[in-house]
């Protein structure tokens, strides 16, 4: 049987991250991606937004690694030449109402060690972005957008200057966690001895985690499948900045963000759906988003907005419940040596994925 000391099962962006860091922290590792190429899934189908940290909890795994993850990004990009921007982004009230939050929602930030954040009258926010409606606004300026596949190829070459692989078209589909090291069997029935096993599969983790013999099955959670639909605009953005509503429950609202090559999209909304592979976008979907952009768009012209494509959140928490933390489950959660499994890692996993790499290496270190 071949042996390894560290596989990384999936690579998208934190498959990679945490390969790399693993790698440079002198381990063996090798990357099993099912696909023929690296960040096909949930990682090619987000915004690309790099969150600066302002809405999570105070003390949970997603403040923490968004805010360090995003210190680590920048400094990344700036250093490998990853194409990003410092765009910095608006939150919106177009409601006196809404205008009373964005302090509670400033001291939120604060609280995670965001403290930038800047109130702004509706006059300093217009004079930023003259075709912006609004009655105040709070302006982060450490958010940005960054190129997501620059940065995924960027950190397989790091993973492959450190000694580190990829295997391509690798499905792993069970494991046996039961004899001192972790057997993964691949599809094709290949059997691989490791050391450490991390499950970075994405929206597939938690099913593939059920495959693991000696694993507890109360340590898995049970998954949910939010799909996000955006809607591209036709002609040129009208901001320079990313513009969100004030967050309404249940969701962060009908959002703008820009990428590098300036174009404009709105979304993601929220639809619940039963399959992880459910990406078509339903073009009905985006007469909803024509009302909600008005408000703080009013020069939005109609027929617009174009059907774009959709991203899946792997969710771990169900329509109506709290959203639930990351999950990064090491030995001393689930009583399997070596192994960690990575469930829930929706936004702002992108941002986080550095920090998630060094906190993964940390908890394999300890292993
Ligand atoms: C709509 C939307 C918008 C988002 N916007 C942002 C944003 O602006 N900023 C931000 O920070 N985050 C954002 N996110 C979150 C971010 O995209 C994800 O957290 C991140 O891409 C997750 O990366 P990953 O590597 O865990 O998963 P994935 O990219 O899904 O990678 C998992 C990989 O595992 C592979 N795989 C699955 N099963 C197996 C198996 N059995 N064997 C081998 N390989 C397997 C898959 O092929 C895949 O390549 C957004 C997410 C969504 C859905």
């Amino acid at each position: 049987m071949d042996e390894i000391d560290c596989a990384v099962i999936g690579g998208g962006v934190v498959g990679l991250a945490v390969g790399r860091a693993l790698a440079l922290a002198g381990r063996e590792v090798l990357v099993l991606e099912s696909e023929g190429a690296i960040g096909t899934g949930t990682s090619s189908r987000n915004s690309e937004v790099i969150h600066a940290g302002i809405y999570y909890p105070q003390g949970s795994l997603k403040a923490k690694l968004c805010v360090e993850g995003k210190h680590l990004l920048y400094d990344y990009a700036a250093e490998r030449g990853v194409p990003h921007r410092r765009c910095g982004k608006f939150i919106v009230a177009t409601s006196p109402e809404q205008a009373e939050q964005l302090e509670a929602i400033r001291a939120k930030a604060a609280a995670n060690g965001v403290d930038d954040l800047e109130l702004l009258t509706a006059q300093q926010a217009i004079a930023l972005e003259p075709q912006l409606h609004c009655v105040a606004a709070l302006n982060s300026p450490s958010t940005g957008i960054v190129d997501s596949h620059a940065f995924m190829l960027s950190l397989l070459g790091d993973l492959e200057n450190a000694g580190g692989m990829l295997a391509l078209k690798s499905p792993v589909s069970r494991a046996e966690c039961t004899g001192g090291a972790i057997v993964l069997i691949a599809e094709d029935g290949t059997a691989l001895r490791c050391r450490s096993v991390v499950n970075a599969a994405g929206l597939g983790a938690p099913a593939l985690a059920r495959h693991f013999e000696g694993l507890p099955a109360s340590s898995v959670p049970e998954e949910y499948f939010a799909k996000g639909n955006y809607f591209t605009l036709s002609g040129r953005a009208p901001f320079g900045r990313l513009v969100y509503p004030v967050p309404e429950p249940g969701g962060l609202g009908v959002h703008l963000t820009i990428d590098l090559g300036d174009q404009a999209k709105f979304g993601p909304d929220v639809q619940w759906v039963e399959s992880a592979d459910d990406l078509v976008v339903d073009p009905r979907r985006g007469d909803a988003f024509y009302a909600e952009v008005r408000k703080y768009w009013p020069g939005l012209p109609d027929g617009a907005l174009i059907a774009g494509y959709a991203g899946m959140r792997p969710k771990i928490s169900g329509p109506g419940e709290p959203a639930a933390d990351f999950m990064i489950d090491g030995p001393a959660s689930h009583g399997v040596p070596g192994l960690v499994n990575l469930f829930g890692i929706e936004s702002p996993g992108l941002t986080s994925s550095l920090a998630i790499g060094r906190h993964v290496a940390g908890l394999l270190a300890q292993a």
